[in-house]
């Protein structure tokens, strides 16, 4: 018995090129047995509002970024004001691809994140958070990637509600490189980062909080991982965008 209701999330990025390939991609989300576990789609900004009403499973349509405040003079941003009026009650943010790891979009610091953070609560929507380390931290070890993890946590300690927030934990080093944590890697940093939540949060808060794991997460490896105690779910990128998705949710179910 789980516990912690599991949710698996496909970040779709930058794809498809091709607004005729969406139904393909909504009917490998479409696919997934909700019945025990949770499921959420990001598709691309241009892409939000075709596919916001399409899932009759309860998948949840769930924007990759959002504006750090309300509607106005932002030029390419998204409001959670807008969304919500779109019928969106999700946003992911914190991917690394924006907080900068790639050298792209180097805009979402911690300290924009937890801003961004605190609006979308305070605005009664729903947040995935990404955090990760890159590889030369990994390679210092687990106590300096729960260092990290702590660094990218301090200022949202105090946000999270397990109703309302999720922990992606995405090692860069992992992400689209076909690279995996083992399941022993990623249990101890899931457990690490659980145990931070509940040194500078609550024990309740993290008993509660589920924490994905992001990085290169397919049908083969989902097995193994999603049987570690704390690792309550999947980030998917490259295989949200494949049938494979839905073994994905089967593997965690
Ligand atoms: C991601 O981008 O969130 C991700 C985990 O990608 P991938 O599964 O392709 O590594």
């Amino acid at each position: 018995m789980r516990a912690r209701r599991p949710v698996v999330g496909g970040n779709w990025k930058c794809n498809p090129e091709k607004a005729a390939d969406l139904d393909g991609l909504i009917a490998n989300i479409q696919a997934c047995d909700t019945s025990k576990c949770d499921v959420y789609v990001c598709p691309s900004p241009l892409h939000v509002s075709y596919c916001t009403g399409k899932f009759s499973n309860g998948a949840e349509v769930t924007p990759q970024n959002c504006n750090f405040k309300g509607c106005g003079a932002f030029t390419g941003e998204m409001a959670v004001e807008q969304m919500k009026d779109m019928g969106i009650s999700q946003v992911l943010i914190g991917h690394s691809e924006r907080r900068g790891e790639f050298g792209i979009f180097p805009m979402d610091d911690n300290t924009t994140l937890a801003t961004k953070l605190k609006y979308i609560l305070d605005a009664g929507m729903s947040c995935v958070f990404c955090i990760g380390e890159p590889k030369e931290i990994r390679e210092k070890g687990l106590d300096a990637v729960l260092e990290e993890m702590h660094v990218q946590m301090t200022q949202i300690y105090d946000l999270l509600d397990p109703a309302k927030v999720v922990i992606a934990y995405e090692p860069v080093w992992a992400i689209g490189t076909g690279l995996t944590a083992t399941p022993e890697d990623a249990q101890a940093t899931h457990k690490g980062i659980r145990d931070l939540i509940a040194k500078h949060a609550s024990a309740s808060v993290a008993e509660g909080i589920r924490i994905q794991y992001g990085g290169s997460a397919n049908a083969a490896n989902a097995p193994d991982l999603s049987a570690q105690p704390d690792i309550d779910g999947f980030l998917v990128g490259g295989a949200s965008l494949k049938p494979e998705f839905a073994e994905i949710v089967k593997a965690i179910s």
